[in-house]
């Protein structure tokens, strides 16, 4: 199953999609995460980058349609995959249908997750990543037992340099202004699955999942 994720910044792409890697051997590919990672490797693209995602804004589409383009030819997508955090604005959505022309895997669905902006700013100014494990955690709604085990695993709890107040504010800006659109444009092609995305992660999944038809 080839599936795009969109939602808000903080709205569950992240945690939902490892859960469906998990149970059914999806590739999830993050243009954040791979962002995120040209950005530590220090190199020309990641420089480049850098400055839009400190402020909050989107990185060139040349850049992230690159840079996914690369991803999705390593050949690994045979049992699907999620695209998270891509297509974020029209012209995105529209470069990548030729992608995944060439290599033979259009997309199948594309699932919403609604959540409300309110909850939104507190999932965002609470996330951290347990450096040890990768695992997503957040300071005001994670159980402390998984807290507690992160850092009995000598891992940190690491908040991303993006999830400060000033640059979530600006990021929810540009989600409203520019891929928000995405949800009408989606809905003409027939392919918009709509989650309620509050609540509990179980909860959530298991609307996704039937939302699916999985
Ligand atoms: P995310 O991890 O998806 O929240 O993305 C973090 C940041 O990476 C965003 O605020 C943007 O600056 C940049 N980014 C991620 N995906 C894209 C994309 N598809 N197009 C442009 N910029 C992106």
């Amino acid at each position: 199953m080839r599936i795009v994720f969109l939602g808000a910044p903080g709205s569950g792409k992240g945690t939902q999609a490892q859960r469906l890697v998990a149970d059914y051997g999806l590739v999830q590919i993050s243009t954040g995460d791979l962002l995120r990672a040209a950005v530590a490797s220090g190199s020309e693209l990641g420089l480049r980058a850098k400055a839009a995602m400190d402020a909050g804004e989107l990185v060139s589409d040349e850049i992230v349609l690159g840079m996914l383009r690369d991803r999705l030819l390593q050949g690994d997508t045979g049992n699907g995959f999620i695209l998270d955090g891509f297509p974020r604005n029209i012209s995105q959505a529209r470069a990548l249908d030729p992608v995944l022309r060439e290599i033979g895997q259009p997309l199948d669905t594309v699932c919403l997750l609604n959540v409300d902006f309110d909850v939104l700013m507190k999932r965002l100014t609470g996330r951290r990543t347990c450096s040890k494990t990768g695992k997503l955690l957040n300071i005001y709604f994670s159980p402390q037992h998984e807290i507690d085990a992160c850092v009995a695993a000598g891992g940190e709890l690491v908040q991303r340099a993006d999830d400060n107040e000033e640059t979530i504010a600006n990021r929810l800006k540009v989600y409203r202004e520019q891929t928000e659109p995405l949800i009408a444009f989606y809905q003409e092609a027939g392919l918009l699955k709509v989650v309620d995305g509050e609540g509990d992660v179980d909860d959530v999944y298991a609307g996704m999942k039937v939302a699916l038809g999985l």
